[in-house]
């Protein structure tokens, strides 16, 4: 089988485990970000600014760096984005702001997200509050589901003297910034200081309470005066092939969980690894079993390399973690022996007509079959949309969907129903799913609940504990 194969580079091994689960990219030292502070060019028009989803004004918070006020350079990025900390660290700035950078072409773009990590880091390292709670104006939210879309929206609100409570069904919030951006993009404890942050802006939250069995979603729209549904997707889907169940089949999602809550040298991990899919779970899945020690991982795609979802500088980034990529390839069946996974079989794939995605579409090539040999598979090929909710909200709230995603006005996040708002992935129906998207979501949804209840000239301005 070597033939199938690209070569496979080797991890620097010296390093401990732990130490290859450290944030990638180190922190910025105080010269460190005075110096890169002092490149930006702090443009009139801003380009950065321009295409930063949460308009985070980034020449003021990088200028508020190189003077040495660190502090209002934080206060400037949490205005515009109360997680400004996560998406310093997970958002894809290459396709985002550093990708807008004036200085992109001819020199090498401002690392605005490492600098917006060094103000960030400073604030939680010092423990400011830059925010209070508003004065209560008498309305109550209930928001389902504590991922970044969820905890934006609530703390919107709170600033803006709303009674906010945050139902979650998991033990800890988050989402997935939490339990599925692997480790050494974020850390789990910095999602978690997120969800305190809100709690400081006296936003409640009841963790292991899954709207549909612990309580039902009509009774939230009769006790609350609005709703804000950000539950995010479900699992990663079935592959629908014969062996799929067997010992040694894993979950993409889970596995990145592992590496989030579990001690790293408690995680298995097979020896000879296969990837299904090709977007950005896979290649982290990829990239997760390459540093927890397995020899050969290997992303099976039944396209080419030129539709692959993932952005191309995570497919570079997986390449030189030696993950090495099968194009052109479709599983058909789990091979196993003794129950236990022992190779993937797969078809040889040529491109045809586009399909309704506008990518060319996968055509089989005849008698092409062959075994990929392998001890543990993991599937990455998506989520499954998450049905109780948009159900409910279908059937009995007169909510519209779009390709299964909630449909929403994109002013106000409002669905059909006047109560009901939404955002994050659960409205996604195009485009690539972030976190600042669903950030920026739920701020919208935080201003559409604000103007609904409160009338067109409401008081927009949130409540500023500190002006500096
Ligand atoms: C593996 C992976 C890696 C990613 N990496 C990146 C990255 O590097 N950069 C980036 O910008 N984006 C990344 N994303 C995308 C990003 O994580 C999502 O777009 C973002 O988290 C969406 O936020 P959300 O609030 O809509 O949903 P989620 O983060 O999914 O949060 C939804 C929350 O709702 C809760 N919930 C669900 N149903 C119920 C219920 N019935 N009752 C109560 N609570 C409920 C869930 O437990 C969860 O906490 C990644 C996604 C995945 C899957
Ligand atoms: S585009 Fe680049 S140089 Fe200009 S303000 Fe933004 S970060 Fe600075």
């Amino acid at each position: 089988m070597a033939e199938h194969y690209k070569p496979v580079k080797y991890l620097p091994w010296e390093m401990s485990l732990e130490e290859r689960f450290q944030e990638y990219y180190p922190a910025y030292s105080e010269r460190e970000a005075v110096l890169e502070a002092n490149r930006c060019l702090y443009c009139h028009d801003a380009p950065c600014m321009v295409a930063c989803p949460t308009t985070i004004d980034i020449p003021t918070f990088i200028r508020k760096i190189s003077t040495g006020n660190v502090k209002g350079s934080a206060r400037t990025i949490l205005e515009s984005n109360l997680l400004g900390a996560s998406c310093s660290r997970v958002c894809p700035v290459e396709v985002l702001c550093e990708g807008a950078c004036v200085l992109q072409h001819d020199h090498k773009p401002i690392t605005i997200g490492r600098l917006q990590r060094y103000a960030m880091d400073y604030a939680q390292e010092k423990n400011i509050e830059f925010f209070q709670k508003g004065e209560p104006n008498g309305f109550k939210v209930v928001v389902v589901g504590s991922g970044p879309a969820g905890l934006s929206c609530a703390g919107e609100l709170a600033k803006r003297g709303f009674d906010v409570t945050v139902l979650e069904k998991r033990e800890w919030g988050g989402g997935l910034d939490t339990y599925g951006i692997v480790v050494f993009r974020e850390p789990v404890e910095v999602s978690l200081g997120e969800v305190k942050m809100m709690e400081k802006l006296g936003v409640k939250f009841k963790f292991n309470t899954e709207v549909g069995k612990d309580v039902s979603f009509e009774d939230l729209v009769k006790e609350y005066d609005a709703v804000f549904v950000s539950v995010g997707l479900g699992a990663v889907p079935e592959m629908e092939i014969p062996g799929e169940k067997m010992e040694g089949v894993h979950d993409g999602l889970e596995f990145i969980e592992e590496t989030k809550v579990k001690p790293l040298k408690d995680i298995k991990f097979g020896n000879r690894v296969c990837v299904i899919g090709a977007g950005n779970t896979a290649i982290d899945c990829a990239t997760i079993a390459r540093r927890l020690g397995s020899e050969r991982v290997s992303i099976v795609y039944r396209r080419s390399e030129a539709e692959m979802p993932a952005y191309h500088f995570e497919y570079q980034f997986a390449m030189k973690e030696g993950v090495s990529f099968m194009f052109l390839t479709q599983p058909v069946e789990v091979i196993g022996e003794n129950g236990k996974i022992k190779a993937l079989k797969c078809k040889r794939m040529d491109l045809g007509q586009p399909d309704a995605s506008g990518r060319r579409s996968p055509v089989e090539v005849p008698d092409s079959e062959f075994e990929i040999p392998c001890d543990m598979l993991i599937t990455a090929i998506g989520q499954k949309k998450l049905t109780y909710i948009t159900d409910k909200l279908v059937n009995e709230f007169g909510v519209k969907l779009i390709k299964g995603y909630i449909s929403v006005d994109e002013k106000t996040n409002r669905t059909a129903h006047p109560k009901i708002f939404a955002g994050g992935d659960c409205i996604r129906s195009h485009g690539e799913a972030s976190t600042v998207m669903a950030v920026e979501d739920g701020k919208i949804a935080a201003n559409g609940i604000h103007v609904t209840l409160c009338g067109e000239g409401a008081h927009r301005e949130p409540a500023l504990a500190s002006k500096k």
